[in-house]
């Protein structure tokens, strides 16, 4: 009666941990955990002041320090004058507490509560740890305290089949709240245990945070774009059908933007990969902080963006497309270079420019491209636009089948020295002819073949078609010229692609070269260590910049023919074309003056000390037979023109 240990067996030893000798004289208290409450011990000792038996789980505490559960039996001993002699603590049927010691190291939770008050009995260690509840502080709680997605009432109507016995188990995923106010999402498979007593519930807990986790990652990669995390066109297809689903039932207006990025394909072709990408990723974040959370941003191309807007009446499109280009126009800064791009926007709405997803989407890519065809800014998708993206689409796939076939042709155009019209080289040019469409022209499917990147695979087709041609002039006795020239694309002096198959010159845009001149500067120099000489093309309309140029070490230059068009006319053109060349002289390249046309502008050109030029005054570019029979001559008779006309080794 005073606590003192008076009496253990064997069992009681082992699993305690405590010796026979440590436990005979001990206070009872020494086992004790410090689990349990006060109002635990009021009921305790209420039960067995009454001289009944009380019966229960227990919380022990081992010498080691670790806890066990004992479902155990304890009885007051009472002598004949009716005062209490002595208890006597028994282990009752031990499923549970055997259980309870096996449970506490199962790597799942495991959660007993009691049928009657659905208070916890029982939670093992991988529970308490979880939910960051000690022992203590668990046994006051039940099942409803810690599911934040359930409430008493759901929760009786959850486990009355189980009760019931209408079911064995009950599977189903919820959350549990931890002690922090942290939830995490949980599978539970939920038995009922009748013959326990008091009859219990038995819940096995799995936390499924890393497989949710996992399901998000999955769901990540197969609906949103991994550069930007903006939503992919997927995503946005499913959402576009969901929108245009609830557009019918609620009449709400579905608009949608197609975004296009002007002038990005530049910095991606010069400046690499790695600062197209953080462009992208800088522009996916503008575009972000303008739309509102009920609308879905994606990116769905390279550089084309997609702007779901439900809900989305007139006035308030504009003001978005007014706040998207200012945002898209700010400078973005990469690696200490500033970039400015703009945006191409095309609009379609639901019903009027399409009945469903696909069809809205075509719409919108539609309006963006004639937006992008004047220029930039945005339009609004009516019919006759539709035309426009037909022809894009068939020109691309029939592309392919002239290239494999080789059925597109190169043409021949002189270039010629001012100082008296003698033939200096001539520039190749591709033409396409294809028998119900006529002629389509470079200017149109060169900027598909470089959409599509088949620039390279183009390049080769072209050197190979110019090699071909030089043999054929060479077989019919002529002397080809002295150079010929090639037009290539930004795409195709990446490093690794041209140097190794190039034979002649070489001829380049201004700007797709100008951005990074490092970058270019390596392709260009084994190019000139080849022989190959290296010049600009359409100068005048990029980024000029003659530091560059001297940097590079170009041999030719290439007047834009706008210039030469208003020479005569416009004072400051002239200006403009006297300065480059004097200029472009003192840097050591020459200068070849495209486009002309009249006599007068020839003349013009010559006398501000232009070397070369080349336009419909001279000739067309002509079919190599063509060009063979009006320009080129025998080497015997060439020789009085001197170097220009020697065959080439
Ligand atoms: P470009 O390199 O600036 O070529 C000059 C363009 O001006 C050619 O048009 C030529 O036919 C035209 N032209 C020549 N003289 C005159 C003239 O006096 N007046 C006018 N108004 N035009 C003149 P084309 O052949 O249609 O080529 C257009 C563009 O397509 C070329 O511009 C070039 O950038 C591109 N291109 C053509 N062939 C190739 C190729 O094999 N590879 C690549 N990468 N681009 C090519
Ligand atoms: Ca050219
Ligand atoms: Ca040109």
């Amino acid at each position: 009666p005073d606590g003192t240990i008076t009496s253990v067996n064997d069992a009681f030893c082992d699993i305690s941990g405590y010796s026979r000798e440590e436990l005979i004289g001990a206070p009872h208290s020494i086992v004790n955990s410090g689990v349990h409450n006060r109002s635990f011990w009021r009921k305790f000792w209420t039960v067995l002041r009454t001289g009944k038996a009380w019966r229960g789980q227990i919380c022990n505490r081992r010498k080691d320090g670790s806890y066990y559960w004992v479902n155990s039996i304890v009885m007051p001993f009472v002598s004949a004058d009716g005062r209490i002699e002595r208890f006597e603590s028994k282990r009752a049927e031990e499923t549970l507490a055997r259980m309870g010691l096996i449970l506490d190291d199962s790597s799942n939770e495991i959660y007993v509560f009691s049928a009657e008050t659905l208070q916890f009995t029982l939670l093992n260690r991988g529970a308490r740890e979880n939910l960051g509840y000690s022992s203590t502080e668990v046994l006051g709680l039940t099942p409803i305290d810690i599911k934040p997605e359930f409430d008493a009432a759901s929760f009786a109507e959850m486990i009355r089949p189980l009760r019931d016995g209408e079911i064995e188990m009950a599977v189903f995923e919820t959350l549990h709240q931890r002690s922090d106010g942290s939830v995490y999402p949980v599978l539970i498979n939920l038995h009922y245990a009748p013959e326990e007593t008091p009859p219990v519930f038995v819940a096995i807990v799995q936390d499924i945070t890393e497989r949710k986790a996992r399901e998000a990652e999955i769901e990540r990669l197969a609906f949103y774009d991994p550069l930007t995390g903006l939503a992919n066109r997927a995503l946005l297809v499913d959402r576009l059908r969901r929108a245009v689903a609830g557009a019918e039932r609620y009449e709400n207006p579905v608009t949608v933007l197609f975004l296009d990025l002007d002038r990005f394909k530049e910095i991606n072709d010069t400046r690499g990969h790695r600062v197209g990408d953080a462009v992208l990723k800088e522009i996916a974040r503008r575009f972000g902080s303008v739309v509102r959370g009920s609308d879905t941003l994606a990116r769905i191309g390279g550089d084309e963006f997609v702007l779901l807007l439900e809900r989305g009446k007139d006035p308030q499109t504009l003001s978005i497309i007014k706040r998207l280009q200012k945002c898209v126009g700010a400078p973005i800064e990469v690696d200490g270079r500033s970039h400015s791009l703009g945006v191409s926007i095309g609009v379609a709405s639901y019903p009027g420019s399409g009945r469903n997803p696909e069809e809205l989407l075509q719409a919108a890519d539609i309006a963006m491209y004639d937006a992008k065809a004047r220029g930039g800014g945005y339009r609004f998708y009516d019919r006759a636009m539709g035309d426009h993206l037909a022809r894009r689409l068939d020109l691309t796939e029939r592309l392919t089948a002239a290239i494999a076939s080789g059925r597109l042709e190169m043409h021949f155009q002189p270039i010629v020295s001012l100082a008296d019209g003698s033939l200096t080289s001539a520039e190749a040019l591709l033409r396409w002819y294809e028998a119900d469409l006529g002629w389509i022209s470079p200017s149109e499917f060169i900027p598909l073949a470089e959409e599509r990147r088949m620039m390279d695979e183009l390049g080769r087709y072209v050197i190979d078609r110019c090699c071909a041609q030089i043999a054929a002039w060479r077989a019919k006795g002529l002397c080809p010229p002295r150079r010929v020239a090639i037009n290539v694309s930004a795409q195709q002096i990446e490093p690794g692609h041209l140097v190794g198959y190039m034979q002649k010159t070489l001829e380049l845009t201004e700007s797709s070269m100008m951005t990074d001149p490092r970058r270019s500067g390596g392709t260009l120099r084994a190019l000139k260590r080849m022989g190959i000489q290296v010049s600009i093309d359409d100068f005048g309309t990029g980024y000029s910049s003659l530091v560059h140029l001297k940097e590079l070490e170009i041999d030719k230059l290439k007047i834009d023919m706008s210039f030469v068009h208003d020479l005569l006319t416009d004072p400051s053109c002239m200006a403009i074309v006297s300065a480059t060349i004097a200029m472009a002289k003192g840097l050591g390249a020459s200068i070849v003056a495209e486009g002309v046309e009249v006599p007068e502008q020839a003349e013009a050109l010559r006398e501000m000390g232009c070397d070369f030029a080349q336009g419909f005054h001279f000739d067309r570019a002509l079919p190599g037979e063509d060009f063979g029979r009006k320009w080129l001559v025998p080497p015997a008779l060439g020789d009085e023109s001197g170097e220009e006309l020697r065959p080439a080794s």
